[in-house]
């Protein structure tokens, strides 16, 4: 059989296409991995317009992590300290429904969690969401991507009025300057990184400025590197603002027609000269200064971010400052302009579009609007007021309401909370205490395994099909290749059938995940992320497909690849809004304690916290052990050389590891990939250090810096 299935890689949002074909091909060896097995083959989709046949070691690689250590079956414990025993998914339902309604009935709806994740499709998202917030009526469901791009959604929806990237991968090769700050694209988002470099490398006037603590492969590429002091993100670009400002860098057609609150802005930004901003920031003047020119210079700019901006304190500010600038400048609507969140995970876009964030509704809507909460009553066929107006509980907060005996279920689904978690013991403590933990994933072992009553298995790719959203809003049909191991279970059917049990029959009488997909679609209309136009059939014949994508055909200048090309926002009034923030800095400065800033980020063979990374030899090889980075500088005076051991102590915990001495990072600072769980090193966890601070208005927490001591052992 030489037949190949089309689907998306499901590791990073670049969301590269892949082709994928069964191990035996006629008069080929069979494909086989490393120990033997064989294994679907993967290659890039060369139609695929996002990546055109590219991809990364991760995705050349996915095909090994099918077979390992899968769960198989439901299991059950009575107790953490248990061995799980096998159990039906009829006794596995019965369980789950006498749970949630007892749960239900003594504490109330908003007693029962869910979190999920961005490795959803856009079905089970939709699911979840129709089960949950419509009709169980919390709005208790938040993804791991508030731990990613929240501050992303919270930047665009207070700039623009509503979510959503503005741009498109070919901006990547139309841009005269691109400004990369928090982003290590090299490592993270690979093959948007080599479209940008290739070109990049082939015109000379293009610059690529790389904001970052460290000497990253990213900015080793950059024609300026900056690499500021954690947590000066905000200083930088209110100090390149006001450059732009006295140079007389800015569009005031533009900002006089499409923006609001400019005044406030500007106000701000006066503070910001040149020699308060670069000493605060730890860089030289003249490198603000050709920041700034590089930016007022260029006919169109091209900012991208990810973690480094959004893993903050202060992410929303950071992601508006940013914005800010592209407004003074007009460098929005326009092909290669424009602020691009590069978001994390696979499928983050699609739960964005779905509502999977605890104070979204599918559709780009909100919880807290009550005519979006009514629209959905209706479609959903549910009585008015059905919807709770509340936001729901966000990660974090899922956390302090297991310590506070507030969550009387938790729905954990293809996520590690035991890994990837700030204060992972205080996380930890909390898991232990939980009444009753449902965890849905497709493999076992894992970190949080160890935390959960009843596991469910989970068909993940390559055995299910469904829809996934990549970060230019290109949406692709993921097609299921291969039969499910055991008695697996697609997501959106363990939610579907756990409402028809708890009496939601009529909500729930999808057979097929088109189906699912068909009923969401209408839940877009009119939304900015209108999709009414697609379906698994369209998607399946015509391939993948931007949105928005509306049934009437109807399409804006520019659509769908760039949003705003008409100079018109989803505010009130149509007009983007600055926003004028001063910096806080860090949530927690370094101090004569703990003198030293850890920052963390990941690592190019590495996915997460290595659920699937960690079971494929190439990638594990590639990185078989964690490591701190640290300056000569700071290595010297603690007496440390390369591959010593240090033990690396914050208010809340510790870790160890061997230092790497590179002048790559800046002094006062060390750096640890997030990437290791107990499962696969000892004590090298490097959220055992973070803390959950978060953006008061993302509410995603600060994973990228904390106040660390380091002890040579
Ligand atoms: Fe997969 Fe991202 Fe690599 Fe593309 S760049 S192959 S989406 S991990």
């Amino acid at each position: 059989m030489t037949d190949s299935t089309k689907t998306l890689c499901p590791y990073c949002g670049v969301g590269c296409g892949l082709e994928v074909l069964p191990p035996a091909q006629p008069g080929k060896p069979i494909n086989r991995d490393s120990a033997g097995t064989p294994i679907w083959q993967v290659r890039g989709d060369r139609a695929h317009p996002s990546s055109q046949g590219m991809v990364c070691v991760k995705g050349a690689t996915i095909a090994e992590s099918l077979n390992k250590d899968r769960l198989l079956y439901p299991m059950l414990r009575d107790t953490l300290t248990q061995p799980f025993r096998r159990i039906t998914w009829e006794e596995a339902f019965d369980c789950i429904v006498q749970r949630m309604q007892t749960v239900r009935y003594t504490q109330g709806p908003e007693a029962i969690c869910m979190y999920g994740s961005g490795q959803f499709q856009t079905e089970d998202y939709y699911t979840a969401q129709k089960l949950l917030k419509g009709c169980l009526g919390t709005n208790n469901f938040d993804a791991n991507s508030r731990l990613c791009m929240s501050s992303a959604v919270s930047g665009y929806i207070q700039s623009f009025g509503a979510d959503g990237p503005p741009c498109c991968y070919d901006d990547l090769e139309l841009a005269d300057c691109a400004f990369l700050i928090g982003t290590n694209t090299a490592e993270c988002h690979p093959i948007i990184f080599n479209r940008l470099r290739k070109y990049h490398k082939q015109n000379r006037h293009v610059k690529m400025i790389v904001v970052d603590p460290r000497e990253t492969a990213t900015a080793q590429a950059a024609d300026l590197h900056l690499a500021i002091r954690p947590g000066t993100d905000i200083d930088l670009m209110n100090g390149m603002a006001h450059l732009l400002m006295r140079w007389g860098h800015f569009d005031v057609s533009f900002i006089d027609e499409c923006t609001a609150n400019f005044p406030a802005f500007a106000q701000v930004m006066q503070d910001y000269t040149p020699e308060m901003t670069a000493q605060r920031c730890g860089i030289a003047v003249e490198d603000l200064e050709t920041a700034a020119r590089y930016w007022g210079e260029s006919e169109r700019v091209l900012s991208l971010w990810s973690m480094g901006v959004n893993q903050s304190s202060e992410g929303t500010a950071k992601v508006r400052t940013l914005i800010n600038l592209h407004l003074m400048t007009g460098q929005i609507g326009k092909p290669g302009a424009g602020p691009f969140s590069l978001t994390g995970q696979p499928n983050a876009m699609g739960g964005r579009e779905a509502g999977g964030l605890a104070h979204l509704l599918p559709g780009y809507r909100v919880v807290q609007n009550p005519q979006h909460r009514a629209e959905l009553e209706q479609f959903w066929g549910l009585k008015p007021g059905q919807i709770s107006p509340h936001p729901g509980r966000t990660a974090w907060e899922m956390i302090t309401g297991l310590e506070q005996g507030d969550v009387g279920v938790l729905w954990i689904a293809a996520t590690n909370p035991a890994v990837s978690m700030p204060d992972l013991e205080r996380t930890k403590a909390a898991l232990k205490r939980s009444p009753f933990t449902i965890y849905q994933d497709a493999y076992f072992p894992t970190e949080t395994a160890e935390y959960a009553h009843l596991l469910l298995p989970a068909a993940q790719w390559g055995e299910k099909t469904g829809v996934m959203t990549n970060s230019e809003r290109r949406v692709t049909l993921c097609q299921a290749f291969r039969d499910r191991p055991g008695e697996a279970k697609a997501d959106w059917e363990i939610f579907a059938e756990v409402g028809r049990r708890l009496g939601f029959a009529q909500q729930f009488a999808f057979t097929t995940s088109a189906e699912v997909y068909a009923e969401f679609a209408q839940v877009t209309r009119d939304r900015p992320c209108e999709m009414t136009g697609l379906s698994h059939e369209r998607l399946r014949v015509k391939g993948p497909a931007q949105w928005p994508c509306r049934d009437s055909g109807q399409v804006k200048p520019g659509e769908p690849a760039r949003l705003y090309q008409e100079l018109r926002f989803h505010t009130p009034d149509g007009r983007a809004r600055f926003g004028a923030y001063h910096s806080r800095g860090l949530a927690e400065r370094p101090d004569p304690e703990y003198p030293l800033v850890l920052t963390t980020g990941r690592l190019y063979g590495h996915w997460h916290t290595q659920t699937r990374t960690g079971r494929i030899e190439k990638t594990r090889q590639m990185h078989p052990n964690p490591f701190l980075e640290i300056h000569p500088r700071d290595a010297s005076e603690l007496g440390l050389q390369d591959k010593d051991w240090v033990e690396v102590r914050s208010r809340r915990g510790l870790a160890r590891f061997p230092v790497t001495v590179t002048k790559a990072i800046a002094p006062g600072t060390v750096f640890v990939p997030m990437h290791w769980g107990f499962l696969w090193a000892d004590q090298a966890e490097a959220n055992a250090l973070t803390h959950p601070e978060c953006c008061p208005d993302s509410k995603q927490p600060e994973l990228k810096a904390c106040a660390v001591q380091l002890v040579p052992i």
